[in-house]
């Protein structure tokens, strides 16, 4: 009784210092037009760590413009001292491999559930970087007894802001504009330096030194089993998308993740209900069957992963929503009215960033309270899964990448990837990886190395298809062009601990020539996140590039010998305007200095250029634009098919590539391509002045044209050409329909990119 008396009054005091992020920061936190940036929340973070016993801050490592990316770890007082013992459970349930089921039950006892809460990967989806303060600051300091006891039982891992560099970007350009007609407007350009809105695109590549950095922690050091990542949506549709998630879901998934998902997501929505916040809705646009996002890729590896989306203000100035203007009109909610999944619309009216906040911080609490309840199924459901996922093959039923291959720089980055995502990878004397199957990630290595077969599934007998969220496909050893085959694996093999990725290598050819070509992209003020990959993709090759906005194109391109059109629509890419029929035409001034699209002087700028000896390279919809402005003997013809005739989401389609041609040396004659927009080529014999060669073709049969992924018409790819290139005045001009270098994904074709770079400063 002493002893717990002496306690409370040593403990008191201490916690009353605990300043609370307004207090720390001298900042209304959560007022209308306040934001901490990213170094005051990571200033705040560190001022908890100092202060409470409760929180310990941990670096996550850099990001790519050298910013410190932190998590906190936050939990009763005896948990964080025992934290080493917390993570070795945690780890040794993970990875059950000959766990005892006693040893395991003591585990249950023992271990804490482990919670993983990131937020603000979408750095214009601020409000949870600023909830995460209040919240860490809430359980750092209440002393009630049913925080207490969530505490004893959970282990929250924090993480305020997942992409800080986009963070501090969002606030600068905020505060900027602040009091102005451009507060709360969109920024001009990316925010991640190469992948924008993408970052939430690279869960299974982990070409960004962000989601390597995460993904290191998550599947390295803390093996969580539950992990929540919250965003932000649309100001005119429903408050809050909690899970369940909408179909189609992957049937490979273990079915006690989504049953995990939807009671965590129940009590999310039954805490918000009982707090009267309207507007909740499930089984909405967000689907359970794409992999690429960051809580989604651990549905394959047993961690139970939710999305939280809250609708959005002008960052942090509210905006006021008219009743006649909320609307569905997607998945899951067609028309904006109660339905079961629906139940309570909200109403319309002013929605302010404290607004998001609030519903965040309940879902969050409800969050930590259901883990607290259910600690032990937490723990032992993620055995049965582990388990269920070592069961799945006979001991040496493996994938083996040979050593023999035509690209095996590519084939030891697949197996460097699979590593880092912490599957046991093993090595062969003679050079050949293997991975075999009887392991705890066995459904993400075959999700990883075998094609999609898209779920077609119908809410209703004879209606359509539902699409899915994202893309349709993800095969590995397809998209980067690496020999992989299903063999009985050697005996006594044992796991390799580093795998070094030869990347540098893989488009070495180039450096025979005499010179690199001096290459720039359009980099337009309505920001194209494959404007942002293909510059992530020359400069992680060694070719630098520059962005020249439309103004500097327009004043006449010098100085380079190829420009890159990334993919855009080809309205955006003239006018910087959307013209589908219908829509609405109203368009937010951006500010003077970020206005303007190419319009006409930039595509004379254009044709000057190749005129005059440069060479022109179109990736996917940008290709529509060349088209329109360039005299060119090819047409898309796919440019007038209905939306409902010719549908892919994004597939791995077969090509057939002629090899004598400088953009298609040393490829295969067959490859595997990223497509998604609707683009095939027609070509025709132009006049004497002009060469043109077909690069790539689909395949004459439609039943060949689909390799991986979803396509409604196929038939209409078929026999039409995938890539051309042609000879323009003296310069040249590359037309790619697919996307070469699809997210910094699509290895088996990066190297026609650079190629084509190379072909810039070669003979014709
Ligand atoms: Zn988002």
């Amino acid at each position: 009784m002493k002893r717990l008396l002496l306690v409370v009054v040593l403990a008191f005091p201490l916690f009353a210092q605990i300043p609370s992020p307004s207090q720390h920061l001298k900042l209304d936190i959560g007022k209308d037009r306040v934001l901490a940036d990213y170094k005051q929340i990571r200033e705040y973070f560190r001022a908890l760590d100092a202060a409470s016993p409760r929180v310990e801050v941990e670096t996550l490592g850099k990001t790519v413009l050298g910013e410190e990316m932190i998590m906190a770890v936050i939990s009763s007082e005896e948990n964080i001292r025992n934290k080493a013992r917390i993570k070795e459970i945690a780890k040794r349930l993970a990875d059950p491999h000959g766990l005892s089921d006693a040893e395991a039950e003591r585990f249950y006892r023992e271990g804490k559930a482990v919670v993983l809460v990131t937020c603000n990967i979408h750095s214009s989806e601020i409000a949870s970087s600023q909830m995460a303060m209040e919240w860490a600051h809430a359980l750092a300091t209440a002393n009630d007894a049913e925080t207490k006891r969530r505490l004893d039982n959970v282990v929250l891992l924090l993480v305020p802001s997942l992409n800080p560099d986009g963070q501090t970007m969002i606030t600068d350009y905020y505060r900027k504009y602040a009091g102005t007609k451009y507060e709360g407007g969109r920024l001009p350009w990316l925010y991640h330096h190469y992948v924008g809105h993408d970052n939430n695109r690279d869960w299974y590549m982990l070409t960004q030194p962000e989601t390597r950095a995460l993904s290191r922690a998550v599947y390295h050091e803390w093996n969580p089993q539950l992990f929540v990542d919250e965003h932000q949506m649309g100001s005119e549709g429903p408050r809050m998308f909690i899970p369940p998630f909408a179909d189609p879901l992957d049937p490979d998934v273990h079915p006690l993740i989504w049953r995990e998902v939807n009671m965590v997501g129940s009590n999310m929505a039954l805490r918000l209900e009982q707090a009267n916040k309207s507007g909740l809705i499930y089984g909405y646009s967000f689907d359970a069957y794409w992999i690429g996002g960051t809580r989604n890729t651990g549905w394959w590896k047993n961690i139970t992963g939710l999305l939280l989306e809250t609708a959005s203000a002008r960052i942090a100035s509210p905006v006021y929503i008219e009743p006649n203007e909320l609307r569905g009109g997607t998945k899951g909610l067609v028309d904006y009215k109660a339905t079961i999944n629906h139940p309570n619309p909200w109403k319309g009216g002013w929605w302010r960033m404290r607004d998001i906040m609030d519903y965040e911080r309940i879902a969050s609490d409800a969050l930590i309270e259901l883990a607290a309840n259910y600690r032990e199924d937490l723990l032992r459901n993620l055995v049965t899964r582990a388990r269920a996922a070592i069961a799945y093959a006979a001991p040496r039923d493996a994938y083996r990448i040979p050593r023999d291959q035509r690209d095996y720089p590519t084939a030891q980055h697949l197996a460097w990837l699979m590593n880092e995502r912490n599957v046991d990878v093993r090595q062969a004397s003679n050079g050949d990886y293997w991975i075999p199957l009887a392991q705890p990630y066995s459904r993400f290595i075959l999700e990883m190395m075998e094609p999609q077969r898209y779920p077609e599934v119908k809410l209703q007998p004879g209606r359509d298809i539902l699409r899915p969220y994202d893309v349709a496909t993800w095969t590995l050893p397809l998209q980067m062009g690496v020999k992989v085959e299903r063999a009985p694996m050697p005996e006594g093999l044992t796991r390799v601990t580093e795998i070094k990725p030869a990347t540098k290598e893989v488009i070495a050819r180039g450096e025979k020539l005499a010179r690199k070509p001096k290459v720039a992209t359009y980099k337009a003020w309505q920001p194209s996140m494959d404007e942002g990959w293909t510059r992530w993709l020359l400069e992680t090759y060694g070719v630098s590039v520059k962005g020249l906005s439309a103004q500097e194109i327009q004043k006449g391109i010098t100085g380079f010998d190829a420009l890159i059109l990334p993919d855009m629509p080809k309205d955006i890419l003239a006018t910087g305007k959307r013209r589908s029929e219908g829509a609405m035409k109203y368009e937010e001034e951006m500010p003077p200095e970020y206005r303007g699209a190419l319009d006409k002087s930039g595509a004379e700028a254009l044709r000057k250029f190749v005129d005059g000896g440069g060479t022109l390279i179109a990736f996917g919809d940008a290709c529509e634009y060349v088209i329109d402005e360039f005299n060119v003997p090819v047409r898309n013809a796919l440019g007038g098919v209905k939306p409902d005739d010719y549908v892919n989401p994004g597939s791995l389609v077969r090509l057939h590539l002629r090899t004598d041609h400088p953009v298609t040396a040393g490829m295969p004659s067959e490859t595997a391509a990223f497509l998604d927009s609707p683009i095939a080529f027609e070509t025709t014999a132009p006049a004497s002045d002009m060469q043109r060669w077909v690069l790539a073709t689909y395949p004459e049969d439609d039943q060949d044209v689909l390799l991986s992924g979803w396509i409604h018409g196929a038939e209409r790819l078929t026999r039409k050409a995938a890539a051309v290139a042609m000879t323009y005045g003296k310069g040249k001009i590359v037309l790619f329909g697919f996307r070469p270098q699809h997210r910094g994904q699509t290895h088996a074709t990066f190297p026609l990119v650079f190629n084509a770079l190379w072909w810039s400063v070669s003979g014709p």
